[in-house]
């Protein structure tokens, strides 16, 4: 006899065949195998029961970008995942935020490290964390979205892999609003490989999201971070 499938749980499964054959096509141009390339689903301002639902469907890792909501949200899915926090860290959340999260994807700053490295000793448990890599192209010191300028990136990838909680994993990044995906996908890659070069296990590159998938996946990224083409369109803040 059939389960009963819910109608959101269709739509979810529909969807993330859709992303899994567009990795699968963008690995295939690449000459990759589209099983070295883990799906990261973004399920911020989604419900818990999103994250259920895509756990039963194969989903390994979610990505969330506030807090509280991704420490309730963990709270209330039992489903074992590995729980990517991908927003950016104030100093003074650091503990919560490792608190709820397996990997911390954007490390940008020696401060940052210094706050997370405290909380991770003090819960006295690892946590994996990826160097976030500004790929706007502004200049060092400038304001930006997030993320170390790219000549600054090894001196905290080298301060991760100094603390003793702290697991260096590689590095993140977004490309910029309008800009060319490729050149700063490029731009990832080249510094992943130096910072790979001293931090040989910092093997992942985390790029591509809905509309970019294929261009990261073409420049070598190893984790996708993926919201609307699963989920469908973000609920507005409230
Ligand atoms: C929201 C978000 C994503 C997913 O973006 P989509 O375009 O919805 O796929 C990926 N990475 C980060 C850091 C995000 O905040």
């Amino acid at each position: 006899m059939a389960e009963f499938v819910s109608p959101r749980t269709a739509e979810l499964a529909t969807r993330l065949a859709t992303v899994r054959e567009r990795i699968a096509l963008a690995a295939d141009a690449a000459s990759r195998a589209a099983s070295d390339i883990t799906l990261i689903a973004v399920t911020k301002r989604f419900p818990a029961t999103d994250v259920e639902r895509l756990a039963q469907l194969g989903v390994t890792d979610v990505g969330e970008n506030r807090l509280p909501e991704a420490s309730q949200k963990r709270s209330a899915v039992a489903a074992p995942l590995r729980w990517h926090f991908v927003g950016q860290v104030q100093t003074n959340k650091a503990k919560a935020v490792a608190s709820c999260a397996d990997q911390v994807d954007t490390v940008d700053r020696l401060r940052l490290v210094t706050a997370l490295a405290r909380a991770a000793d003090s819960l006295a448990r690892p946590l994996d964390c990826l160097v976030q890599i500004n790929l706007d192209g502004t200049p060092a010191g400038a304001t930006t979205r997030g993320g170390a300028h790219p000549d600054d990136a090894m001196a905290v990838a080298d301060a991760i892999a100094d603390s003793s909680h702290l697991r260096l994993c590689g590095v993140m990044g977004m490309a910029p609003l309008g800009g060319d995906p490729a050149a700063a996908f490029a731009l990832l890659a080249a510094t992943a490989g130096r910072i790979r070069s001293v931090h040989p296990t910092a093997t992942t590159i985390s790029a591509g999201m809905s509309g970019d998938l294929e261009a990261a996946i073409s420049a070598g990224a190893t984790h996708v971070r993926i919201g609307t083409a699963i989920l469908g369109a973000r609920p507005d803040l409230g």
